[in-house]
């Protein structure tokens, strides 16, 4: 059962209290995904993930994200790996719960009850995923079943995980960095922390 749902901010820190979420990004190619892997990250990071595994030996992603984090504060990282397939067993083996996003897996809404675990590894792909990761994921899941694009897909899975254990993620505050954004109704308005 999800917790009754409130509007009140959250710290990065306690999103991560009622599941720590670890993105894994599969298949990145360097020249073509670099700006959509980009945006996998920045979005698990505005919807509270811990931080982005990218299997690829591009150092421009981290260096783009560390620049942001910098200045918009919070702690999220990407870390580069070389065997996605250790990985996923290290993060099982600790007690950790794989969630593959594809369009071919349950649809969401069918399965968000039994997606339960204090560690959640949300795999995405960029070009066609190895088949075995079908087996190695605990949940196949579906955003709807039809085709669209890993961004949408995870900001939908955060939200959707979020907001079903009364968490508003879009109220999650960062702390340290150097600017935050005053909303307002028109203009724009940034300030100093
Ligand atoms: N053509 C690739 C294939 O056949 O696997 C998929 C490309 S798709 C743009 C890239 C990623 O977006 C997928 O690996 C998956 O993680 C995600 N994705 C796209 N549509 C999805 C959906 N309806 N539900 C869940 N994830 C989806």
């Amino acid at each position: 059962m999800g917790r009754t749902f409130t509007y009140e901010t959250y710290k990065v820190s306690e999103l991560f209290e009622f599941m720590r979420t670890v993105i894994l990004r599969l298949g990145h190619r360097v020249q073509r995904d670099q700006r959509i892997t980009t945006h996998v990250a920045l979005t698990a990071r505005a919807l509270g993930a811990e931080g982005m595994l990218l299997d690829s030996d591009d150092s421009g992603i981290e260096k783009s994200i560390n620049e942001v984090t910098q200045r918009w504060g919070g702690s999220f990282y990407v870390r580069r790996i070389t065997n996605w397939k250790n990985e996923i067993r290290n993060w099982k083996e600790s007690g950790g719960k794989v969630l593959h996003l594809t369009m071919y897996g349950v649809n969401l809404p069918d399965i968000i009850n039994e997606v339960v675990t204090e560690n959640l590894l949300i795999v995405v792909g960029a070009e066609k995923v190895p088949p075995e990761l079908y087996g190695l994921a605990d949940w196949n899941v579906a955003v709807g079943n039809q085709p669209h694009s890993e961004v949408a897909a995870l900001a939908l899975v955060l939200d959707r995980l979020a907001t079903y254990s009364g968490i508003e993620p879009l109220k999650t505050q960062f702390g340290g960095g150097e600017v935050e954004i005053v909303p307002n109704r028109r203009g724009k308005e940034v300030r100093e922390k």
